[in-house]
C-alpha cells in the first residue's frame, strides 16, 4: 500500500494491512490483491444496483458484478426477498429441499442439451466433477485444455504452459505434479489443427475436450467461427467428449448462454456444461450437467463419486432461481445496449487519446486489450501493454468506476446500470485514456 493511499483510502488501506497479517497476500482470491495494477485494494462494505460503495464511503461504479454472478445488479430487491424467505426457513438441511429442483429445472429448460444436472458450490468443482466424469464414462485419461482458459483452481486444469501438438504441460502452478499435467494436453486457442494433431497423436486415450464457451479470462477471446463446432465433430469423431465451461458466459451472453448462440442454432452439441456465477446470484453455487446417458454414472446411480455437504443449499439455490427469472428477454436487451454504450465510450475516449487497442466482445461479455491487433489467442493476449492498462484502472478507479484490477479480465454489466451510471463512466473515460496514452 502506498503513502499516498493510506490518505486518501485510509479505512482500506488499514483493513488491508490487518488483512496481510492473517491471509496470505491479505485476499482470499488473488486477483483481487491489485498486484498486476498496484496500490491498495478496495475493501467494498456495501452495493446497491451499480454501485459498490468501500469502506473510506466513496462509491463506484462497478464494472465486474463480483466476476460476473451479480447480473441484476447489488443487493435486487427480488433476489433479496427470496434469500431472506429462504434463510427464515433454515440455511441448510443436508437433505434434498424443493429450491434445488426447481433451480435444476430452470437449468434444463434453458440449455435443452443439458438433460440432467448436478449442483455444487462453485465452478472449480463443476469442472473438477465434470472431468472425473468424462474420465469415468470413457474409461480414457487424457484432457485438452486451451492455453488462456481458465476452469477453476483444479489441479490439472492450472496446466495452460506450452503450445502445440502433443506438448505436455508443464506444471504452472507449484504443488501440482508432473503426473497430473502430464494427462493435460495444453494446445493453442482458436487452433483446431493443433486440436486435429491431437488426437491423431493419442487416438482413444483422450477423453474429453474442454474449453470456454467463450475465452474469457485472458480478456474476452470469442472462437473463431466454427472453432466450437469443430472441437465437437473431432472429439466425437474418437468418441471423446467435449465439456463447454460456461461458468461465465451461462445465462450471461443470453437466455441460455453461449450454447444459445453457437451451439443450438448450428445443431450440434457439447457433451457436458459447467455453469457458476449467474446460477448463484451471488451465493455460492456451480453446477455441472449434459447428457442423461453420462450423467447416469454419478454416484448413487453409477460409480463416479461426486458430493457436497453444502451442494443445493436452499439459500443460495433461491439466490440463483430469484436471478435467472429476472434474466427475462427485456433484461438481455438491457444487458446489450449497456455494454453497447459502454464499449462505444471507451473505444471512442482511447481513440481520441491516440492509446493502440482493441475491443473484443460476444454479446454483452467484452474486454479491452491495448495493444494493436486482435487478439486469437493467449499469445497475442499477453503481447498487450499492461502497464498502460494499470494507469488507466488507476484514473477510471479515482473517477469513481470500479474495472477488473487486471488487464486479462472480463468487464461486466448489470440490467441495474442505468444512464446515470453510464454517465459516470462516460466522465471518467477520457481523463483515463489520457493517463493510459502517457504510461
Ligand atoms: N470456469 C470459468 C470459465 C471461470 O471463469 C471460472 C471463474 N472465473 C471458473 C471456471 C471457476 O469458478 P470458481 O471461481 O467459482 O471456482
Amino acid at each position: 500500500a502506498s503513502l499516498a493511499d493510506a490518505v486518501t483510502v485510509p479505512a482500506s488501506a488499514e483493513l488491508f494491512a490487518r488483512a496481510r497479517r492473517v491471509t496470505p497476500g491479505g485476499v482470499n482470491s488473488p486477483v483481487r490483491a491489485f498486484r498486476s495494477v498496484g496500490g491498495t485494494p478496495r475493501f467494498m462494505v456495501s452495493g446497491s444496483g451499480p454501485r459498490l460503495t468501500d469502506a473510506d464511503g466513496r462509491s463506484y461504479v462497478d464494472l465486474v458484478g463480483s466476476w460476473g454472478p451479480m447480473i441484476l445488479g447489488h443487493a435486487h430487491p427480488d433476489v433479496l426477498a427470496a434469500v431472506h424467505a429462504a434463510a427464515s426457513a433454515g440455511l441448510s438441511f443436508g437433505t434434498p429441499s424443493p429450491g434445488e429442483v426447481a433451480l435444476a429445472e430452470e437449468i434444463v429448460a434453458r440449455v435443452p442439451a443439458v438433460e440432467q444436472v448436478r449442483l455444487v458450490s462453485s465452478g472449480t468443482e463443476a469442472t473438477m466433477s465434470a472431468i472425473r466424469l468424462a474420465r469415468g464414462f470413457t474409461g480414457r485419461p487424457l484432457i485438452v485444455k486451451f492455453a488462456g482458459c481458465y476452469h477453476g483452481h483444479v489441479d490439472s486444469l492450472l496446466a495452460a504452459a506450452g503450445s502445440g501438438v502433443a506438448t505436455f504441460g508443464l506444471p504452472d502452478s507449484a504443488g501440482v505434479t508432473a503426473a497430473t499435467t502430464a494427462e493435460v494436453l495444453v494446445l493453442p486457442y482458436n487452433d483446431l489443427d493443433a486440436v486435429r494433431a491431437a488426437f491423431a497423436a493419442a487416438p482413444g486415450r483422450i477423453a474429453a475436450v474442454i474449453t470456454e464457451a467463450v475465452a474469457a479470462n485472458m480478456g474476452v477471446v470469442p472462437p473463431a467461427p466454427g472453432f466450437n463446432a469443430g472441437l465437437a465433430e473431432v472429439a466425437h469423431a474418437d468418441g471423446a467428449l467435449l465439456v463447454s465451461d460456461e461458468v461465465m458466459t451461462g445465462f450471461r451472453l443470453g437466455p441460455a448462454g453461449m450454447y444459445g448462440i453457437d451451439a443450438a442454432r448450428e445443431g450440434w452439441s457439447p457433451d457436458l456444461f459447467t455453469f457458476g456465477k449467474v446460477i448463484g446470484g451471488g451465493l455460492p453455487v456451480g453446477a455441472f450437467g449434459g447428457r442423461a446417458d453420462v450423467m447416469a454414472l454419478l454416484a448413487p446411480d453409477g460409480p463416479v463419486y461426486q458430493a457436497g455437504t453444502l451442494s443445493g443449499n436452499p439459500v443460495a439455490t433461491a439466490a440463483g432461481l430469484a436471478t435467472l427469472r429476472g434474466l427475462d428477454d427485456a433484461a438481455y436487451a438491457r444487458l446489450d445496449a449497456t455494454s453497447t454504450a459502454v464499449r462505444i465510450l471507451a473505444d471512442d475516449a482511447l481513440t481520441a487519446a491516440g492509446v493502440p487497442h482493441r475491443v473484443q466482445r460476444v454479446s454483452n461479455l467484452f474486454s479491452i486489450f491495448f495493444c494493436d491487433e486482435p487478439v486469437q489467442d493467449y499469445d497475442a493476449a499477453r503481447r498487450q501493454d499492461t502497464a498502460g492498462y494499470a494507469a488507466f484502472f488507476h484514473a477510471m478507479l479515482d473517477a469513481g468506476v470500479y474495472l477488473p484490477p487486471s488487464a486479462f479480465e472480463a468487464w461486466f454489466v448489470s440490467t441495474a446500470h442505468d444512464d446515470k451510471a453510464v454517465d459516470v463512466i462516460a466522465k471518467a473515460l477520457p481523463g483515463a485514456a489520457r493517463a493510459a496514452a502517457r504510461a
